[in-house]
């Protein structure tokens, strides 16, 4: 990316975890990687907490990556924001995207969209039986965006261009979910300009995510932001790191050796002695040493060679 000249509007990069449990070595790394861009670019760095998915959502989780970003070092400006209390916003959102006519109501449970649907990018994509209007009878479950012939590329600093047919690969998306929570790519968005994030850094597992979010960017007259995925952290049998698949808690006694690691893993090898140094020194390392351009082109690594048994899954 180029350098910045005075015109150009501060960097604000943000890290946004889901409070669905204690952060481990997946989300270290993409906290780590949106850090270490944000610092070394002069830039704000924001977090926000995803809490928007009440089942989902583990009461002590908040607290505990809170803790652990601290303890390894990890400051954050600003105040955190929360999505469980910006209905207002996502409310205001849906408000203008339903005034353009681009949402409708959907009554189609999930097993009648996967019995008439094609395989998508995501599962099946969504076959458009209530664009037109839902039968008589039957009651809005959920509300989707039209995607119509949306065809959104983006250049991804790491992952090179990204191109999707937004109608083939997804088809229309919900934005308003059955169990009456806004969507995930509908809050993403308009958290993202409201708080002024001028570039996202996160795990390519959210890449396929990112063409959704610009179409939403785009009917909300919101600015896009640049986009940086960095690889996601796999275990042995290819999963993605996560509460689901088990993967340990950062050890929040041991911070260097932690963040030593995620810096291994993204292809920066400090000096092995800073393991048992304080988190600040590995940071004051990683800031010295950081170079974007070293981070693997790939959207998955497997963690197991980067990782020593303090922070192995
Ligand atoms: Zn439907």
């Amino acid at each position: 990316m180029a350098g910045s000249p005075s015109n150009v509007t501060r960097y604000r990069g943000r890290f946004a975890p889901s409070p669905t449990g204690p952060l481990h070595f997946g989300s270290l790394v993409a906290a780590l990687g949106s850090f270490l861009e944000a610092r070394t670019r002069d830039g704000d760095w924001l977090v926000r907490i995803e809490d928007l998915d009440p089942p989902r959502v583990d009461p002590e989780a908040t607290g505990r990556i809170l803790r652990a970003l601290e303890a390894c070092g990890m400051h954050w400006d600003s105040a955190i924001a929360f999505q469980s209390s910006r209905t207002d916003a996502y409310h205001a959102a849906m408000h203008t995207l339903r005034q353009r006519g681009m949402v409708y109501p959907c009554a189609c449970s999930r097993r009648e969209i996967a019995d008439s649907a094609l395989a998508g990018i995501e599962g099946p994509v969504y076959p458009g039986s209530c664009r037109a209007g839902m039968p008589m009878e039957r009651k809005a479950r959920a509300l989707r965006i039209r995607t119509d012939g949306a065809r959104i590329a983006f250049a991804d600093y790491l992952q090179g261009t990204i191109a999707h047919d937004l109608a083939a690969g997804v088809g229309d998306f919900v934005v308003y979910r059955a169990d009456r929570v806004y969507a995930y790519q509908l809050a993403v968005v308009v958290d993202d300009a409201e708080q002024g994030i001028t570039d996202i850094v996160r795990g390519a597992d959210l890449l396929d995510s990112t063409p959704r979010q610009i179409h939403l960017q785009r009917l909300l007259g919101l600015p896009q932001p640049r986009y940086l995925h960095l690889p996601v952290a796999v275990n042995g049998t290819g999963e993605k790191l996560s509460k689901q698949t088990r993967a340990a808690p950062i050890d929040c006694a041991r911070p260097a050796a932690a963040l030593v690691d995620a810096l291994r893993f993204l292809e920066h090898h400090p000096p092995e002695r800073l393991r048992v140094a304080g988190a600040g020194d590995v940071l004051a390392w990683a800031l010295e040493n950081w170079r974007i351009e070293r981070v693997p082109r790939t959207r998955v690594r497997p963690v197991s060679q980067y990782v020593t048994s303090t922070t192995r899954d």
